[in-house]
């Protein structure tokens, strides 16, 4: 069964979207980031949770040329956003990544072996909170990373943002992902969305105001995907 038929962006032309797809991150996409998305949708139920091929394709070139070395990834699944993250660093270059289930993680392993950059990743096992706060006790200035990409449970955003500005190296970038969740941010809360919906248009509504409002980034809201918002640490 093909689990990739859901709708992944919030572009509202189905053309447009395979124009950009067909044109522009098809031709350029990795060998085994294709491999890796294949196997995703054709295997797990839950295919709808990677991050899609054009959003992976803006985050390369985003840590290419901010030649980023060190990264941080929160919410993993089977590892597209991680992957297509591991092709953009250097040899040297480090990924702390986290997650509250290896299984997914490891469906795409074999893809990250094979793509010869399993030796940037730190995978760990746990719910993310515990794992900032301890890295808050312990990192050195020197340490900091040049990257956060966020993409778990949307209700703990806050909470990772409040963290990840103090990890995150001054104009180093976070980014958080589905920031428009579906659309459903821009319209009233709907009596008849389900529970999961509700709980993360609720927390996405209140986190955008956020960041929109927080002096200590820049950022910049971009409609790609289910919409990733950008930001700079500024101080
Ligand atoms: N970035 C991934 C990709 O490109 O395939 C998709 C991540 S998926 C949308 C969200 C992931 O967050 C799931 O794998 C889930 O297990 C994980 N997650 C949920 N709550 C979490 C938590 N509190 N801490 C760490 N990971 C969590
Ligand atoms: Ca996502």
């Amino acid at each position: 069964m093909d689990h990739s038929s859901f709708q992944k962006n919030i572009l509202r032309s189905d053309a447009l979207h395979q124009y950009i797809l067909e044109t522009s991150v098809y031709p350029r996409e990795h060998e085994l980031l294709k491999g890796l998305r294949e196997k995703t949708n054709k295997e797990h139920k839950m295919a709808l949770m990677s991050v899609p091929p054009e959003e992976g394709q803006l985050m390369c070139v985003l840590l290419k040329l901010m030649n980023a070395k060190k990264t941080i990834e929160i919410g993993v699944f089977t590892g597209y956003s991680l992957l297509a993250t591991a092709l953009a660093l250097p040899k040297d270059g480090k990924i702390t990544a986290i997650d509250i289930d290896r299984s997914a993680y490891e469906v795409g392993l074999p893809f990250i072996k094979e793509a010869g950059v399993e030796h940037k990743i730190n995978f760990i096992e746990s719910p993310a909170l515990p794992v900032l706060d301890k890295l808050l006790e312990e990192v050195k200035e020197d340490e900091l990373f040049d990257f956060a990409f966020v993409d778990a449970d949307k209700t703990n955003y806050g909470e990772y943002h409040e963290r990840l500005v103090k990890l995150v190296k001054v104009g180093g970038m976070i980014a958080y992902d589905n920031t428009l969740w579906l659309g459903t941010v821009a319209v009233p809360e709907d009596p008849s969305h389900d529970p999961i919906v509700k709980e993360g248009r609720s927390a996405l509504v209140k986190l955008n105001k956020f960041l929109a409002a927080d002096p200590r980034i820049e950022a910049s809201l971009v409609s790609i995907g289910d919409g990733l918002t950008i930001c700079r640490r500024r101080y």
